[in-house]
């Protein structure tokens, strides 16, 4: 079966994986904009909020929003203080500088390029990060989970994914993820090829095997001429 569409995670996978300490970040995000008490409250509430959505994630495949935080959590977001929740992020949002290259490669091939991503974050965050990093444009769909009911490993996830950048058969979709569970398990489930990029803070998932494991994404391109029957010169 040709490969009609790559389609990659986001989080440690088109961004390099940083380990963040999220009690120091939500402390760092709530500290100017509460007395030092209150700040306190809030940054645990917060943290506590998002680990319980985020276990609902990996228990139900059940997605969540930045709202459903905000309001699990008791804290009115402005916008000032969201501005602070993206300057904390804004360091782990880069582009591994691989990815233009790579997404060119692909497209040039008539590789369709799509994006499932875990997240509570709105559309429009993801987009200024890729816009910001020249790659917006080279992604023909993307489907973020913070819009549909379901997250990875969830099949209706890998499904609404193929719909999104328009393809029908999974088997000639290749998934591109850090993640043994949500992504490897959760493509292999959905009858697609999973290509695992380990980091080494991920938790292992042993019932589903990827199909290749890379380092970088830069071996991309070799792997899937190696799966179409391509020969390099
Ligand atoms: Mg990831």
């Amino acid at each position: 079966m040709a490969i009609e569409a790559v389609i990659f995670d986001w989080g440690g996978t088109l961004t390099p994986w940083h380990a963040i300490d999220p009690a120091a970040q939500w402390a760092w995000v709530c500290e100017p904009h509460f007395p030092p008490a209150e700040a306190a409250k809030y940054a645990a509430a917060l943290h506590a909020a998002e680990d319980e959505l985020w276990r609902l994630s990996r228990t139900d495949q059940r997605s969540a929003t930045m709202s459903t935080l905000f309001e699990l959590a008791g804290v009115t977001a402005t916008e000032a203080f969201v501005a602070s929740y993206l300057g904390a992020w804004e360091p782990h949002t880069f582009t591994d500088p691989d990815v233009p290259d790579l997404l060119g490669y692909l497209r040039a091939g008539g590789i369709r390029v799509g994006v499932l991503s875990n997240t509570m974050w709105p559309r429009s965050w993801h987009e200024e990060i890729f816009r910001r990093d020249g790659v917006l444009d080279l992604i023909d769909a993307a489907v973020y989970t913070s819009e549909i009911d379901w997250t990875k490993p969830h099949p209706e996830a890998f499904r609404a994914a193929m719909t999104a950048i328009g393809v029908a058969d999974p088997a000639g979709c290749v998934f591109v993820g850090d993640r043994p569970f949500d992504d490897v398990h959760g493509a292999k489930r959905a009858g697609m090829r999973a290509v695992l990029v380990p980091n080494g803070d991920v938790p292992p998932y042993t019932a589903a095997e990827p199909d290749a494991v890379i380092a970088r994404l830069r071996e991309l391109p070799q792997l899937i001429e190696s799966w179409q029957g391509v020969t390099r010169s």
